[in-house]
């Protein structure tokens, strides 16, 4: 020993403790002790003496050896206690030896002691050593169950007759049983099935001593139910020292989830794939990053003639013109795409017989999540029909202008050089009367007077039908003319008006707009002269109002005048069209088409809102 034995000597007479100490010394033992003579003595020492050993008096009054060894023992485990004694039956050895106490020594063999305490101390090394390795065993696989319990992964051992002998939490989770219920159990049969699994690795990695692995779903496997899920199994052989498989190790992983997943996709894939491919109207495809054709839609083969096996493979450029593709434009059209993520174009493109359409082409880069392009996506109608109809419209607005200019014209230069002839009638009208004034009787003066009156009308006529056509051909440019001040004009210009009728009028603020002036005061003449002309019983009250809308003013004037029929609410913007005859409401029903005339001249619309008896309100709008 390489330092010295503590011993406890419990030991109710002090001669027989130093003779014990002397018997030790004598033996040439290294120890120190310390001694207790009765219970108290010895729980007291306990508490602040570590002894190697206990060396107990059998026969302590009150407290004997045995009862110094179970107090002793509570406190420091399987420490090494040696029962001395006077004489000692056979009986009472075996006694003390069942109880627990290591050896026992007779007083008048004292001599032993030395040899005995030796041996029991290397006895409780030997057992400590084996307690401790007994410890860290118990601590290893409690490590190592607790790894394999907390791996998601099931895993399982199976004996060389692919019987259960071990599994992992995960796997009795998966299966529903206990250790002890799944310990000697198939397989296939913890997993509620009857049959063993086509192509199991388990099997195979017994039969072959080699690692093998395969995917168990559903699909193929014919005898399990559809909710088994599917499952990647990897399973390799356990070898003796000899390498001799006795048994396999299985860990399997669910991948039903990433599966349903996939699946998912794969359908959505499919269906998009589908629809796309019957699409009938658009030619939708797919271009590699070089702009070789990798998928084909009816589409595509309807408005370009090619099929799918004709086309796919070859370069894009082929639907191209000539002049296009010298120009690279193909090129051009995908390295704008990949840079800004979309091209987009109207242009000829040429049909596999090589007749041109006028194609709408977008075409979008298509990048993977990383960023890296992929190709790119192409769509592509053809809009050679609604091109010719634009081009057609086109040509009819054209030929429209130039035809309604020429009837502006027309209409100009007619109504200037009738009122020539006009003037002609009158006066001969005139000397007709001078002349044969009194030949004539009551009846031809008559007719005379409805000659006259007839060219006077139709001279007024003519008047009105050269202010109409003056508002385009005599128009002045735009500038920014205050509302206000037009108004203003406008009031002046109807003063005489406004005074007989004593009509009162108001208005909101009005902002300025880019107007012809000249126009806009005749704009609001005409539409106050209406006011204060169609008034009812009370005196007319003209609110001019104005609204500022998305991108135009909206200007209005209310009044309370006699109204208008709902169904006449178009009609009396023609020209000529009046509801009321001139005895009741004198005027030639221009007014209102010069006002339509100058709204649209200035890039607007005009309109009514009324009912009859209620008044009216006026709307024109400009842009802003
Ligand atoms: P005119 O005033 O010479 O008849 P307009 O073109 O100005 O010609 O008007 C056409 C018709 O519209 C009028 O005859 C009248 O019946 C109706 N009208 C115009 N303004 C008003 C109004 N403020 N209130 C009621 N009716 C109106």
């Amino acid at each position: 020993m390489d330092k010295p034995v503590n011993i406890l000597i419990f030991e109710d007479n002090p001669s027989d403790a130093e003779l014990m100490k002397r018997k030790m010394k004598k033996a040439g033992f290294d120890f120190t002790a310390k001694t207790a003579q009765d219970k108290n003595a010895f729980l007291g020492l306990i508490e602040t003496y570590v002894p190697d050993i206990i060396l107990a008096d059998y026969s302590v009054p009150g407290f004997d050896g045995l009862a110094a060894m179970e107090e002793a023992r509570k406190r420091f485990e399987d420490i090494p206690v040696i029962i001395v004694s006077g004489a000692i039956g056979e009986e009472f050895a075996i006694e003390c030896l069942k109880a627990g106490a290591t050896d026992y020594v007779l007083k008048d063999k004292l001599a032993r002691l030395g040899p005995v305490i030796e041996r029991a101390l290397k006895e409780a090394e030997q057992l400590k050593e084996k307690r401790q390795a007994e410890q860290a065993l118990r601590k290893s696989e409690r490590e190592k169950s607790l790894l394999l319990d907390s791996i998601i992964e099931i895993i399982a051992y199976h004996d060389t007759n692919h019987i259960l002998q071990w599994a992992n939490n995960a796997y009795l989770k998966a299966t529903g049983l206990s250790l002890s219920e799944l310990k000697g159990k198939r397989c296939y049969h913890a997993w509620g099935l009857d049959k063993p699994c086509v192509n199991c690795p388990v099997t195979a990695a017994i039969e072959t001593g080699k690692a093998a692995s395969a995917e168990l779903t559903p699909q193929n496997q014919p005898h399990w139910p559809p909710d088994q899920g599917s499952w990647i199994v990897r399973a390799a052989p356990v070898k003796d020292d000899d390498g001799n498989t006795i048994g396999a190790i299985e860990i399997a992983h669910d991948i039903t989830e990433e599966r349903r997943a996939q699946e998912a996709i794969r359908q959505s894939e499919e269906r998009l794939r589908l629809l796309v491919e019957a699409v009938k109207d658009y030619a939708i495809y797919m271009l590699d990053t070089e702009g070789r054709v990798l998928s084909w839609n009816e589409g595509a083969q309807k408005i370009k003639q090619w099929r799918a096996d004709e086309i796919i493979g070859r370069d894009f450029s082929v639907f191209y013109t000539d002049e296009d593709k010298t120009s690279d434009k193909p090129g051009k059209a995908l390295e704008i795409a990949a840079k800004e993520g979309r091209f987009e174009e109207q242009g000829p493109r040429l049909r596999k017989d090589g007749s041109v359409f006028w194609a709408d082409v977008t075409i979008t880069a298509v990048r993977d999540d990383a960023g890296k392009l992929k190709g790119f996506a192409k769509v592509v109608r053809d809009i050679t029909e609604r091109k010719q109809a634009e081009e057609h419209l086109d040509e009819i607005r054209k030929e429209l202008e130039r035809s309604n200019g020429e009837l502006e014209q027309f209409a100009y230069v007619a109504s200037h050089d009738l009122r020539e002839p006009l003037r002609g009638i009158n006066g001969f009208m005139e000397l007709l009367r001078q002349r044969s004034g009194s030949k004539l009787d009551e009846k031809d003066m008559e007719y005379i007077k409805y000659a006259t009156d007839s060219a006077i009308r139709m001279d007024e006529l003519i008047t009105c039908l050269l202010r109409y056509s003056r508002v385009k051909t005599h128009g002045m440019p735009f500038s920014s003319i205050p509302v206000q001040l037009a108004l203003g004009e406008a009031v002046k210009n109807l003063k005489i008006n406004i005074a007989e009728t004593e009509a009162l009028i108001t208005s909101d603020e009005l902002p300025t707009v880019k107007a012809d002036g000249m126009q806009l005061t005749q704009l609001f003449q005409n539409l106050i002269a209406n006011a204060i002309k169609f008034h009812g019983d009370q005196k007319p009250e003209i609110h001019i109002g104005c609204q500022k809308l998305d991108s135009f003013w909206q200007f209005s004037v209310r009044d309370n005048g006699i109204g208008i029929e709902p169904q006449f609410k178009d009609r009396i913007f023609v020209i000529f069209q009046r509801l009321h005859t001139r005895d009741k409401y004198p005027g030639y029903g221009i007014g209102l088409s010069i006002c339509k005339r100058i709204v649209e001249r200035h890039g607007g619309r005009i309109w009514v809102e009324s009912q009859s008896g209620k008044g009216s309100t006026f709307y024109f709008t400009t842009p802003i």
